[in-house]
């Protein structure tokens, strides 16, 4: 479903989930009984309406006006705008017009998760996930890339540290998609 808007993304090199990855989130939706989900990274709208068609209603934050035009015109042409916000904002500062999620995924700039995670961990419902995107960068290697990409590997690496660490919940890293990760709340 959506493979015009794949092709989209592939004629204009817009990064979108893969399809594994996204087989993988369907399953999560499917066995945790998912309803609310709260996406950060929109880009076209790709992943938001996919997971919509799994019966979720979907909050996502975009701060690219380009993107957010599109992705509000591809959830109008699909017809899931009731299901669907987009919220035109940088997710990286904080907006509280929000409700409680069951699955919160993160899938904007790599640089900054652990940011994303510590800002909306507030907004998770007592037993839902926080699953990450893009943990495992094309599996590039820092001795073959250029310093910016060498430091991104860095921060990729010490928020997977920050996130095998934390003391509230409990990680399980999967080589699926780009690297995808699910953080469920610790019984204490
Ligand atoms: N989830 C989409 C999908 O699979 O169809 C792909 C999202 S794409 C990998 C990442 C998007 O996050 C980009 O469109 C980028 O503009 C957006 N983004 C990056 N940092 C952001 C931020 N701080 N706030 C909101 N959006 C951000």
């Amino acid at each position: 479903m959506f493979n015009e808007l794949k092709q989209y993304a592939k004629d204009h090199h817009i990064p979108i989930i893969y399809d594994d990855g996204l087989l993988f989130l369907k399953q999560l939706i499917t066995s945790h009984n998912v309803k609310d989900v709260l996406e950060i990274g929109t880009a076209i709208g790709y992943s938001a309406l996919q997971m919509a068609s799994f019966g979720c209603h979907v909050d996502t934050f975009e701060r690219d006006p380009n993107l957010v035009e599109i992705a509000k015109e591809n959830i109008k042409n699909y017809g899931y705008e009731n299901q669907i916000k987009v919220i035109e904002h940088d997710a990286l500062h904080p907006y509280h017009d929000l409700g409680m999620y069951d699955l919160i995924f993160i899938d904007a700039a790599k640089a900054q998760y652990q940011k994303f995670f510590e800002i909306y961990q507030a907004y998770l419902k007592p037993n839902g996930m926080i699953v990450c995107d893009n943990l495992s960068f094309h599996h590039l290697k820092k001795e073959d890339v250029n310093r910016h990409t060498k430091q991104l590997l860095g921060k990729i690496e010490r928020f997977k540290q920050f996130l095998v660490q934390h003391e509230d919940f409990i990680t399980e890293f999967d080589d699926i998609g780009d690297g995808m990760s699910v953080s469920k709340r610790r019984n204490r």
